[in-house]
């Protein structure tokens, strides 16, 4: 069958490749001039440094599957995020861990004594917390979350974290012990050359056909027996019912010599510093040594038309328009709804990959797949 994916990021790569193993005619389009979407890597020219063109990606997974298909295509070194927060005048480590904790608090806990010291700093009454800011009050108490979470998620979200779900939250752990890991995953790296060289490289395929500088227009549709979309669920039809909100995310960059700030993310906790954080690029590539270094301090902001979106919202508001747009998607026949885009959820790259893989052998097997394989609901 012709195939088209539209956008040359993760979903859209692994989604081709899975069916032009499969003897499928592929054709991926994007509309920048490089794939990767916004994971794209680039090696800066004046300094060498690999940058996270669109902010940091560290890759982390529990899926063995999926770090075994991203080994097949690029060579990862071994690389643990480490994110220190400065709130207050000090400097602090993250995910919150017994230094923090002890550090916070001027104390030399051990782990029993700092759990059931953080147990009573803890709001019990909420049995079931919903939103954010439940969440934290619950697990760490009103100290640590006003002076690590509060500020740095208003920031982050532009909404107070009473207005945003307790999933958000739960991406980072509470920990009783030294471990500073970011990420709980059982298996953490980076791609050696980027993580463009790895999409390429996925993308890199006989019966794949790559179409970069290319924007999609959905009369193309018609000449393709199946389309797999990775752009924003709501662009695919014109916006017709309003747009999805995104937060985006503007980036000052500016270079250094030496070392900046001898890590590669450094959150913000507060309010009152305007960005959410600063990312040292060359960090994120331990193994390499370079004289200069390029950083990015990052804002977050409302996403606007012209405006990359990156996280979307998913508040009341959101979730209604998205379900009206999930019930016309329903009706469309011959696409795939797929990624964190075209499905609008706050996605990982390894979930995308999964979703990615999962898709694809959906396809296969029944010779067609729905407009969702993943619910965005
Ligand atoms: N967060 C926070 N303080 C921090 C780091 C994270 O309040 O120092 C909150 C914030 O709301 C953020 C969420 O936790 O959106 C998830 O953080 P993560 O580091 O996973 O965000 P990402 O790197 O995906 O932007």
């Amino acid at each position: 069958m012709n195939i088209l994916c539209v956008g040359a990021g993760l979903s859209g790569a692994v989604i081709g490749r899975s069916l032009a193993e499969a003897g499928h005619s592929v054709t991926v389009v994007d509309a920048r001039s490089h794939v990767g979407g916004n994971c794209h890597t680039e090696r800066d020219a004046a300094t060498g440094v690999m940058v996270h063109v669109y902010g940091p990606h560290i890759f982390h997974t529990d899926d063995a599957e999926v770090w075994d298909y991203v080994n097949r295509f690029a060579a990862f070194r071994p690389y643990r995020n480490r994110v220190k927060t400065t709130s207050r005048g000090e400097v602090f480590s993250l995910p919150i861990n017994l230094h923090t904790i002890n550090q916070f608090y001027r104390k030399t806990l051990r782990p029993d004594e700092a759990r059931a010291f953080i147990d009573e700093q803890a709001d019990k009454s909420i049995a079931d917390p919903q939103t954010f800011e439940e969440q934290a009050l619950r697990f760490v108490g009103p100290d640590l979350y006003e002076a690590f979470f509060k500020g740095y998620t208003i920031k982050q979200w532009g909404v107070q974290p009473s207005e945003l779900p307790a999933s958000i939250l739960k991406r980072l752990p509470v920990r009783f012990n030294y471990d500073d890991n970011y990420f709980f995953h059982k298996f953490q790296g980076m791609p050696e050359d980027g993580y463009t060289a790895m999409i390429a490289a996925i993308l890199d395929h006989p019966g794949i056909t790559l179409s970069l500088g290319t924007v999609f227009d959905r009369a193309q549709a018609a000449e393709f027996d199946h389309v797999f979309y990775s752009g924003p669920l709501d662009g695919w039809f014109g916006f017709e019912l309003g747009r999805l909100g995104y937060r985006t995310l503007d980036f000052e960059r500016f270079t250094y010599e030496g070392d900046y700030q001898g890590c590669a993310v450094m959150n913000y906790g507060e309010e009152s510093v305007p960005y959410t954080r600063i990312t040292e690029h060359k960090h994120f590539a331990p193994w390499e040594s370079h004289a200069g270094s390029v950083c990015y301090r990052e804002f977050s902001r409302f996403c606007g038309p012209e405006d990359i979106p990156y996280y979307p919202i998913r508040q009341v508001r959101e979730k209604a328009l998205l379900s009206d747009y999930v019930a016309l998607a329903e009706q469309a026949q011959g696409v795939t709804f797929v990624g964190r885009l075209g499905t609008y959820r706050y996605l990982d790259m390894d979930v995308t990959i999964r979703e990615a893989l999962d898709t694809a052998a959906h396809f296969l097997s029944k010779g067609t797949a729905p407009a969702f394989v993943n619910a965005p609901l």
